[in-house]
């Protein structure tokens, strides 16, 4: 079984092109490809027998050769500010085994609704303030599974041309639920440039998803080789986790700033292109009493940042079972907020969403663990035998 979700039409137009069972002659195959990429984004068919556009034979071609198959829903937590947490369950690579898991988090607001979605499972990297970076890269996300997030929160909030509302929903003003993406969830999406670019590309495909790279914003927490190119090739918002505006104080805090210092990631951010007053740069700043939130640190930050155009987003730490940091007080954060905003910058502190059900930024961590190399092999091996 193929799964087409998160194929580019492309790829779609070959997977029929190259299959026995299903019978479409060469003319017709970037025609296929388009409805089918239709029914998919536009229509949110979960199945083949829905698409009625395209002849019933078919479509039962199709059903033996492809699915549409979205990750598993294993629990749905929804917090008292309306913020909805899934631990969803991915398919495994390994044929009879339980597949991993990833959270994924939708945030409405009144004119606005985020979907924060994941790109790996667990992360390689160690923020030292980070729930996700304690738990070990299990592997990184498909296209699909990146994709098929925004299908998963669409399906459920019921935000597709044939399906209502929830009843109970908050339902932003705009007449669409998800208006926003950020790459905010589980892992480094810069690490797999690659499948975010294709997931990005099928997120906001005019004729289809339609989510415009302007309202998706990817997170980094610094991996300098790529932002030039993300934003050349994917051309989505940037955000980056900067954290301390010292490198001794954002070694310690994330530790990636060891190989790229804090000079060359604000090099690299005044050089990102289509750069803009129009299209800032966002600096997010997790407040960690003690550490980074001095008024030192706060006239630093600002001063670091002069001539790129930003925002800067404070974070009140969320804390999580185990860590050893406490989120600054409210008196610091807001005399911290005060320097960033006499700087010129609006509104710098993010209200916490969702953290009665562990889904505000950085909390997020799944069960998921990587087995050992021999234990996986041994694994493989006996699903292998399976009949
Ligand atoms: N890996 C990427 C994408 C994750 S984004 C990155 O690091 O940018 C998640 C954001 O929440 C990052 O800015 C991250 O630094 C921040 N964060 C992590 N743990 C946090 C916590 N406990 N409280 C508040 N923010 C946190
Ligand atoms: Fe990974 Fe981002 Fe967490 Fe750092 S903050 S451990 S890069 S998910």
């Amino acid at each position: 079984m193929i799964n087409l979700i998160g194929l580019s039409r492309e790829e779609i137009a070959r997977v029929l092109e190259t299959s026995d069972a299903i019978d479409i002659p060469a003319r017709h195959l970037k025609m296929r490809a388009n409805q089918l990429w239709h029914w998919i984004y536009v229509q949110g068919a979960r199945d083949f027998e829905c698409m009625t556009t395209i002849a019933k034979g078919l479509r039962q071609q199709l059903a033996e050769f492809c699915c549409l198959e979205r990750p598993e829903i294993v629990t749905e937590q929804i917090s008292q500010d309306g913020t909805r947490k899934w631990l969803l369950r991915l398919a495994s690579s390994v044929p009879g085994q339980t597949g991993p898991e990833i959270e994924t988090v939708y945030i409405p607001e009144e004119t606005r609704g985020t979907l924060c979605i994941s790109s790996q499972i667990g992360c390689t990297l160690t923020c030292s303030f980070c729930h996700t970076g304690t738990q070990r890269l299990v592997r990184n996300l498909t296209p699909g599974e990146i994709a098929a997030q925004v299908l998963v929160a669409k399906d459920t909030l019921g935000e597709w041309p044939n399906s209502n509302p929830q009843p109970g929903q908050i339902v932003p003003s705009q007449s669409r639920m998800i208006t926003n993406i950020v790459l905010m969830g589980m892992g480094e999406p810069l690490y797999i440039f690659d499948n975010v670019k294709q997931a990005v590309d099928t997120i906001s495909d005019d004729a289809g998803l339609s989510i415009s790279r302007r309202r998706i914003t990817l997170s980094t927490s610094g991996v300098v080789p790529m932002i030039k190119r993300c934003g050349e090739e994917i051309g989505v918002m940037l955000a980056i986790s900067l954290h301390a505006v010292r490198d001794e104080v954002r070694d310690l805090l994330v530790p990636i700033n060891k190989k790229y210092s804090l000079r060359d990631l604000l090099d690299a951010c005044r050089a990102y292109p289509g750069l803009a007053n129009s299209k800032r740069i966002t600096f997010e700043y997790v407040m960690l009493k003690g550490i980074n939130d001095s008024l030192a640190d706060a006239r630093e930050l600002v001063r670091l940042l002069k001539g790129i155009p930003a925002k800067i987003n404070l974070i009140p730490f969320n804390p999580w079972p185990g860590t050893a940091y406490e989120c600054s007080d409210w008196q610091t954060i807001e005399e911290f907020a005060e320097v960033v905003y006499r700087a010129g910058y609006a509104s710098p502190v993010r209200t916490p969403r969702g953290r009665d059900i562990m889904a505000a930024c950085g909390q997020l961590k799944s069960a998921s663990i990587k087995l050992p190399v021999n234990q996986r092999k041994a694994q493989e091996k006996a699903a292998a035998t399976l009949p």
